[in-house]
């Protein structure tokens, strides 16, 4: 579905992505872990064609995606830091989009009703945005992301504000629904925890390009390299 070839990002004198490779098969779940800087939002942005790439490619169902404009891709981005719209309620957060408003009136509201359910706010449709607390507004973006079904779906530290049992439990709930809707997904996180139950794929980043890419078994058990056991909290 989403092949990344050579991708390279500068900004001034900075590799920020350094000719990085990666391929995300539909259906998969690909979990992107490194440290700060990395480059895993910037990886994000560029597949959501927010911020341009300096060479290489980014392909998505094989289409070179260099002319197509954002909203043109398909590609659904929670952002780290999920900027809701305060000045609409949570369901007008939810049930915002081009998607989400050509379904007939009835149509969107119960799909919001079940988003809300599922990151659990069952009954916060009708509530102000600057009335949620941080994790509840970190749900309300989850949703929002969910709503229009894009093909693929990036999340960038979704679950980043949440307290540890919450995470957990969304976690197990967010797998299930991803194989449910049969969603793929490319999540940043630096919580391996996290990435290890949500991911079919590991992917670890260092400067800009891949360090190791496998599953969470894989990675675990026979890390590439130093860096990435030192990372993974491995004495060596
Ligand atoms: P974190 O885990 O802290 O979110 P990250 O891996 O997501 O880190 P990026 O946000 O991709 O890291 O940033 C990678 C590097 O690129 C950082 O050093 C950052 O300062 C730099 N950078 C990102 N965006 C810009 C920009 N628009 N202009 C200049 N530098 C930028
Ligand atoms: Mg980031």
């Amino acid at each position: 579905l989403l092949r990344l070839d050579a991708a390279t990002v500068r900004f001034g004198a900075r590799t920020v992505l350094d000719a990085l490779d990666l391929d995300v098969a539909e259906h998969e779940i690909v979990c992107v872990l490194g440290p700060s800087g990395s480059g895993k939002s910037t990886l994000l942005r560029a597949v959501a064609g927010l911020t341009p790439l300096d060479a290489g490619r980014v392909l998505l169902d094989g289409a070179d995606q260099r002319d197509v404009p954002a909203h043109r891709r398909g590609v659904g981005l929670m952002f780290q830091d999920h900027q809701l719209f305060p000045q609409r309620d949570v369901g007008g957060n939810v049930g915002f989009g081009p998607r989400m408003h050509k379904a007939p009136r009835e149509q969107r509201q119960r799909r919001v009703a079940e988003l809300l359910d599922l990151v659990g706010l069952p009954d916060a449709q009708a509530r102000a945005v600057a009335t949620l607390s941080g994790g509840e507004q970190q749900r309300v973006a989850l949703a929002r992301a969910l709503a229009p079904e894009p093909r693929l779906l990036m999340l960038d530290e979704p679950l980043g504000q949440l307290d540890r049992s919450l995470r957990e439990r969304l976690v197990v709930e967010l797998r299930q629904l991803f194989g449910r809707l049969g969603t793929t997904v490319l999540a940043v996180t630096h919580d391996q925890g996290e990435a290890f139950a949500l991911a079919d794929r590991v992917v670890l980043m260092r400067d800009g390009t891949v360090a190791q890419s496998g599953t969470p078994y894989e990675v675990w058990q026979h890390p590439a390299d130093e860096f990435v056991a030192r990372f993974l909290g491995f004495d060596t």
